[in-house]
C-alpha cells in the first residue's frame, strides 16, 4: 500500500497564512516522499462553520498549486472526504468501544466539572481543558456483544449523554458530545484509519492530541501513524493566527500575492523546521515554484 498523508481543515472560515504553512508543509512532505496527499473537510461542528468555506478552501489550495489526490471513497465533485458524511462509521467505532468496555456515558455537567476544579479535585491540561476526574467511569469495564452495545448506545443517546473514552492513560476524553456532535478525536482517528493515512504533518497546536489519538487507534485496532508537528504562525501579540485572532484570509486574486504568500509560508518553515527536513523537501518546493499560478477573482 502506498503511503498517504492528508490535509484536514475545519471549514470555520477561509484559509489564512497560518493554515497555508501547515498545508504547504504537509503537501511538500507528501510529495517529497511519493505519498498520496488527500483533502479531508472536517465539517463536524455546523454551528462553528461558515457557509461556502469548504469551496473557498479548495479554491485557495488550488490557487497555491497545492492539489490533492482524489481519494476513492470521496465526494465525486471535489475529490475530498467530508466528515459530515461519515456519521455511520463513527457510530460503528463508538459501538465497538462500548462493546470492548472502553467507552462509557458521562452525565457530568459543566458546572460539576468546574466545581471539581474549584475544589482542587482536578486541574486543566496544557490545552486548558479540565482533566476528567472520572466521576462516571465504571469501576469494572464490562465486555458486551455487538447488539448489546448498539442498544446501549441508542438508549443513552436518546437521553443526551456525552460519551468518554476509557483511556489507559487515565485521560478519559469526550468522543461524542452531549449535543450529539462527534468529537474531533474520534473522527480524526476513524478517518485516518479509513483513508489508510500513514503520515501526518500538522500544526503544533494539536501536539497534545497526539497521545490521545494513539491510544484511541490502538483501542480500535488501527495501525500506527507517523505524526509530525509544525510550529504554528503567531501574530505580533504572540497569538496563533486564526479566525478568532482575526487573521485575514489568503488572497487568490493576484499571481504576485499568491507567490508572496507561498514564500512567506516557506520562509516560516525554513526557520522552524529541522534542516534535514528542509533538505528533503526543497526539490518539491522548487517544483511548486515553477508551476503556473492561476489567480481567481476574490470570492468574498
Ligand atoms: N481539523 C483540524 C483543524 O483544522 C486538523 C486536524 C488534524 O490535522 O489532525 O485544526
Ligand atoms: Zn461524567
Amino acid at each position: 500500500m502506498r503511503a498517504s498523508s492528508r490535509f484536514a481543515p475545519s471549514p470555520t472560515g477561509p484559509l489564512h497564512l497560518g493554515s497555508l504553512v501547515t498545508a504547504l508543509a504537509s503537501w511538500l512532505d507528501a510529495r517529497a516522499n511519493g505519498q498520496y496527499w488527500y483533502l479531508r473537510i472536517e465539517d463536524l461542528d455546523p454551528p462553528r462553520e461558515e457557509p461556502g468555506a469548504s469551496d473557498l478552501i479548495m479554491q485557495q489550495l488550488k490557487a497555491h498549486g497545492l492539489k490533492w489526490d482524489v481519494w476513492s471513497g470521496s465526494d465525486a465533485r471535489s475529490g475530498a472526504l467530508f466528515q459530515s458524511n461519515r456519521h455511520d462509521a463513527y457510530v460503528a467505532a463508538l459501538e465497538q468501544l462500548i462493546a470492548q468496555g472502553q467507552a462509557y456515558p458521562c452525565t457530568c455537567s459543566r458546572k460539576k466539572l468546574q466545581y471539581a476544579i474549584d475544589s482542587g479535585k482536578t486541574t486543566h491540561n496544557p490545552d486548558g481543558e479540565i482533566i476528567y476526574p472520572g466521576y462516571c467511569r465504571p469501576a469494572q469495564p464490562e465486555g458486551l456483544s455487538a447488539p448489546q452495545a448498539a442498544l446501549i448506545f441508542r438508549q443513552q443517546d436518546r437521553d443526551g449523554c456525552a460519551w468518554r473514552f476509557r483511556s489507559p492513560s487515565g485521560d478519559d476524553f469526550v468522543i461524542r458530545r452531549a449535543d450529539g456532535l462527534w468529537a474531533y478525536h474520534l473522527a480524526v482517528v476513524v478517518d485516518d484509519g479509513y483513508q489508510g493515512i500513514t503520515h501526518v504533518l500538522r500544526g503544533d497546536d494539536l501536539l497534545h492530541a497526539a497521545p490521545r489519538h494513539q491510544v484511541l487507534r490502538e483501542a480500535l485496532g488501527l495501525p500506527p501513524i507517523a505524526v509530525q508537528h509544525v510550529p504554528v504562525v503567531k501574530n505580533d501579540q504572540g497569538e496563533k493566527l486564526s479566525k478568532q485572532t482575526k487573521a485575514p484570509p489568503l488572497r487568490t486574486d493576484s499571481q504576485e500575492v499568491i507567490r508572496l504568500q507561498l514564500e512567506f509560508a516557506w520562509s516560516h518553515l525554513e526557520f522552524q523546521m529541522p534542516r534535514g527536513w528542509i533538505a528533503r523537501v526543497s526539490g518539491s518546493w522548487k517544483r511548486l515554484q515553477q508551476q503556473p499560478i492561476r489567480a481567481y477573482p476574490p470570492a468574498l
